[in-house]
This record gives C-alpha cells, sequence and structure tokens, in this order.
C-alpha cells in the first residue's frame, strides 16, 4: 500500500561504536545548492533549511530526481528474534567509504540527535526505499524538503531509475515553500503529530493542523473513513468485484473531499478500480481507470515499464494477467 511516508529504519545500538561521538558542527551551513532548477535551499526561520519555489510550478511538474548517496540494507544480526535491522557498524562503514566533501554534505543535514550524529541524520532523512522495501535510502537535496499535512508535492522512489523523485501535486507559487509529508497521510491528527513529535522532534502547525477543532475533527473522520475503506476493498472486492467497484467509487470521493493530491495513492486506487471494473465485466471503465492510472504513474515515476504497461490495459484490458 501507500508507503511514501518517510519511515525511520530500525537501528541496532552496539554499544560505543563510532557514530556515539558527535559530528564536528564546524561545516558550511549557509551554501545554497541547486541554483537554476525551479527551487532554492533556503533557511526557514524556526525550520533550519527549506525549498523555496524560485518560480511558479504547475501541478505534475518534475522538481527532482536525486541518486541517492547511501543506500541502508538491513543485516540478519538477531537470530533468536529472527529480526533485521540496518547497524550503526554498517551505516558507518558505509559513511566512511564515502568521498569527504559527500560526508560533508550528509553532515549539513537535521539531526533528530543534538550534537549531530550521522545516526541522528540518517533517522530524520531517510526515505523508505519503495513501497514494500525493507531498505532506505539517504538523499541530500531531496532530505531538504520540509512537512506539511497537506503537502504541495510527492515523493518516492523509482527503483527502475535508482532515484527518489518529487514532483508538485498541487499548482506551486513563486516564493511558497515546497513541503512534503513525513507522516502517514491518514492518521488522525494526535496520531500524526505524535510520529512527527518522536520521529522528528517537532509539533506541525500546517494549514490542517491548525484548523478549528471542529473542522479537523471532520478531517479525521474523513481520514478514518479513508483507512477502512482501503482495508475493504480487497476482502470485498475478491468475493464481489461490483460491490468492491462501490467501495474504490467512495475511496476516490474522499480523497477528493480531502484534497491531498497524492498520486501514489491514485494510482493504486485506480489500479484497483481497473482490476475490478475488469471483473464485472465492465470494459469501457476498466479502460477509464488504466488510463487515469497510467497518468498517476507518470507523475510518480515518469515513463517507466510500469506506465507503458498500464497504457496497454487502458487500450486493451485483455492484456492485463490478474495480479501483474
Ligand atoms: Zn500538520
Amino acid at each position: 500500500m501507500f508507503g511514501k511516508d518517510r519511515r525511520k529504519q530500525k537501528v541496532l545500538q552496539e554499544g560505543n561504536q563510532q557514530d556515539a561521538s558527535a559530528i564536528s558542527q564546524n561545516v558550511d551551513e549557509s551554501a545554497e545548492i541547486l541554483p537554476r532548477r525551479p527551487f532554492t535551499c533556503v533557511k526557514i526561520p524556526g525550520r533550519g533549511f527549506g525549498m523555496v519555489a524560485n518560480r511558479d510550478i504547475k501541478k505534475g511538474e518534475l522538481i527532482l530526481e536525486e541518486k541517492p548517496i547511501l543506500t541502508l540494507a538491513p543485516i540478519d544480526v538477531d537470530n533468536n528474534a529472527g529480526e533485521q535491522h540496518v547497524t550503526v557498524a554498517g551505516i558507518m562503514k558505509q559513511y566512511n567509504m564515502l568521498s569527504r566533501s559527500d560526508q560533508n554534505k550528509i553532515k549539513q543535514l537535521h539531526s533528530v540527535s543534538e550534537p549531530k550524529t550521522i545516526l541522528g541524520i540518517i533517522q530524520a532523512n531517510s526515505f523508505v526505499r519503495g513501497v514494500i522495501s525493507e531498505e532506505s535510502v539517504l538523499c541530500i537535496e531531496s532530505s531538504r524538503f520540509n512537512h506539511s499535512c497537506r503537502q504541495n508535492v510527492s515523493h518516492g522512489y523509482v527503483a527502475e531509475k535508482d532515484v527518489e523523485r518529487i514532483v508538485a501535486c498541487r499548482d506551486v507559487k513563486e516564493g511558497e515553500e515546497l513541503l512534503t509529508c513525513y507522516a502517514p497521510p491518514f492518521d488522525s491528527y494526535s496520531s500524526r503529530q505524535a510520529v512527527l513529535r518522536c520521529h522528528y522532534g517537532f509539533e506541525c502547525d500546517c494549514v490542517v493542523c491548525a484548523a478549528p477543532p471542529e473542522e479537523r475533527k471532520q478531517n479525521d473522520k474523513l481520514r478514518e473513513q479513508f483507512k477502512m475503506l482501503d482495508k475493504r476493498i480487497p476482502e470485498v472486492g475478491s468475493l464481489n468485484p461490483k460491490e468492491g467497484l462501490g467501495l474504490v467509487a467512495d475511496a476516490l470521493r474522499i480523497l477528493e473531499k480531502l484534497d491531498l493530491q497524492l498520486a501514489p495513492l491514485l494510482e493504486h486506487h485506480y489500479y484497483d478500480g481497473f482490476q475490478l471494473a475488469k471483473g464485472c465485466g465492465q470494459m469501457t471503465r476498466a479502460k477509464l481507470f488504466a488510463k487515469k492510472a497510467a497518468e498517476a504513474v507518470a507523475i510518480c515515476e515518469g515513463e517507466t515499464t510500469k506506465h507503458k504497461k498500464l497504457l496497454s490495459y487502458s487500450k486493451n484490458p485483455s492484456l492485463h494477467i490478474n495480479g501483474t
């Protein structure tokens, strides 16, 4: 399911590893990066650095594609518990193999710990590498985008290109800050605040969180309804595609009301809609859902194999074999 939120990797503490020592604060934090892109990295009062649009940006416009500087894969270190962890030693091994210049770029990022440590930086900035992956990636520029529960950019890892991709999910005016969402988008106000406080060390005062309590309550209710539908669609749809299709329509209506504009989520539900419509023999509807799913994938990933596949289904749904 939707997994573009920043999910903290489990990190196993290993006593007095090298990371326990604080990083020197003697780094150049004034350097701006990426001139001539549609954004500029600037200091934001009370929020460290952030990315601000240096011109108007259209919804769907590609903002950034960035190769990870580090890829962190869990290794099995606890046979008794059968759990996998990213170890501090593993992180430091990779970090020490980087050039001095790349190490300095990492040191400039925000850390959840004070004073800064490499571990604290990774915890604050790593992204999940794909929806079901146990790996995570660290990207320098992508990490500079601050949080809002009503984001104007969406980010996601594209395995086919090994890039973190950031796209505008709304029209953005010059001078506006570009904001992504670090919290699970369908959590309630209090759950989102708890995640942000615990993992990132701040309270969110975005336009959704700062709304009057009654409005916030209504917003929470819609998110809860969406979560329930999201769980029921595969259960119901596998037994009764027609009923499942009705639930997909309900879920899409809620997404529209919430106005989250999240292409990965739309892709997921359009694809569900495609499969269910096809299952009901509603081929015209199936073609339309496949077309919309292809459009959402083009925003999330660009013109990848998945995008081409969905476009082919939009012309001929029979090309689709269940489960692919
Ligand atoms: Zn918020």
